[in-house]
């Protein structure tokens, strides 16, 4: 299996890497990524590829859910560094459709699993914010995006993301990814 990426990484190299010489040498010096991008780990919802990004444009943060717990040393550690250091002046909070992680959260069962049920717990909050009226059929798509909403809530209850906001440095987003059709919505 890895043979399979190390022959794509051949691939790369041959292709887009040489064609864009002058583009990664300046990569191999530094980066000024003009995003920071919130997204699940999903296999399916590759911030660069989705977005036609290249290379060095985007700074990532990908995890279960694509969630910002206010109490997560990974998240506060990626949002000092791109804030404060890399000066992003974006940040995007990216959910998607069919998002195990949300359907996980509202599922009772329990397998034996060690740590996904309370890494889940950060997301619980979400469901008291979702219209309890709502059909089995739009129930997720609301559910999912309610955890974007909550998500950019949490970002800013983070001291260098509400002071650059403060200071007019930095906007947040919330942004869906329809699994479907490809498409992204911006949804706050
Ligand atoms: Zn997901």
């Amino acid at each position: 299996m890895i043979e399979d990426f190390l022959e794509g990484n051949k691939k790369f190299v041959e292709t887009d890497f040489k064609q864009k010489i002058e583009h990664y040498a300046a990569l191999s010096r530094g980066q000024s990524p003009k995003a920071l991008w919130i997204a699940c780990s999903d296999s399916r919802v590759d911030p660069e590829r989705i977005t036609s990004a290249d290379m060095g444009d985007i700074f990532v943060h990908r995890n279960i859910g694509n969630l910002v717990p206010g109490n997560d040393l990974n998240i506060a550690t990626v949002l000092e560094y791109a804030v404060n250091h890399l000066k992003v002046k974006d940040i995007v909070v990216c959910g998607h459709s069919n998002c195990g992680a949300m359907k996980a959260m509202v599922s009772e069962s329990s397998s034996g699993d060690r740590f996904i049920p309370g890494w889940l717990e950060n997301a619980k909050a979400v469901l008291d914010d979702v219209d309890s009226s709502i059909g089995p059929a739009e129930k997720m798509k609301a559910i999912e995006i309610a955890n974007i909403n909550r998500q950019l809530k949490n970002l800013k209850g983070y001291y260098m993301v509400s002071e650059a906001i403060e200071r007019g440095d930095l906007e947040i987003h919330g942004i869906y990814y329809d699994l479907e059709t490809g498409l992204l919505e911006k949804i706050a």
